[in-house]
């Protein structure tokens, strides 16, 4: 990778700053000053140095937001505002992207991250991650209902959803529950609800496998994972 890259990518400023610290000499590379921004170098074999502190780098990312309403879980998108565009520019440089969809108007957590193999673990339908959701309902959500989630419902275009948790929290003409699913089909929550002839009216998601959604962070809020939470989704 290129050495202006590397710095920039690495949180050192814009290639342009980072073209200044390389003509003022605070970069070395095993041991030697370095002032071409060129140069190509290998972070996990060569020893950078950044005004005398070794540059830590990292290949992957991972980032925990509270997603909020009107933004979409994609990349890039013409007319609407997506996740990334709410990450710092030092983020984004990373080339994080949504693992796993929340709809536009859903909010929670939403892990983001460049790590392929870990979004491809946390998404196979094989791998049953459970994920937990806490919804507004209109309707009363009943025990029968309950015991229809646990059996599976049948959506809207036949097919059947397997065995789910549903615990009500308050039961009225707006309920409250907190559903945990271990597959993720198309607007899967919603579309359960539909089936017993409810409606979702809010909808967050509080889990994902073994990552919990920090209270800490308001809605649009991120941070990046401590390394204990990234051992524990992997
Ligand atoms: N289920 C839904 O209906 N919507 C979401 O965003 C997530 C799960």
């Amino acid at each position: 990778m290129r050495l202006d890259k590397l710095l920039a990518n690495s949180g050192y400023g814009s290639r342009k700053e980072v073209k200044q610290l390389l003509k003022k000499e605070q970069v070395t590379v095993d041991g030697k000053v370095v002032k071409d921004p060129a140069m190509h170098v290998d972070p996990d074999r060569q020893e950078i140095y950044v005004f005398g502190e070794k540059l830590e780098y990292k290949k992957y990312i991972y980032i925990m937001m509270n997603k909020p309403k009107g933004v979409i879980s994609a990349t890039e998108d013409l007319r609407e505002k997506t996740v990334i565009d709410l990450l710092s520019p030092l983020l984004r440089h990373y080339h994080p992207f949504p693992v796993g969809r929340l709809d536009k108007n859903t909010v929670g957590l939403l892990l983001l991250t460049n790590d392929g193999d870990l979004a491809h673990q946390l998404l196979s339908p094989k791998k049953h991650v459970p994920k937990t959701y806490f919804a507004r309902v209109k309707g009363k959500v009943t025990e029968e209902d309950v015991r229809a989630f646990q059996q599976g419902v049948v959506l809207d275009d036949g097919t059947i959803t397997k065995p789910a948790e549903l615990k009500i929290l308050k039961s009225g003409d707006l309920s409250e529950i907190e559903l945990t699913i271990y597959e993720g089909k198309f607007h899967q929550v919603k579309r359960m609800f539909e089936a017993v002839n409810k409606k979702v009216v809010f909808l967050k998601r509080l889990s994902m496998g073994n990552l919990t959604l920090d209270p800490n962070l308001k809605y649009g809020d991120y941070r990046e994972l401590t390394d204990e939470e990234v051992k524990a989704v992997q």
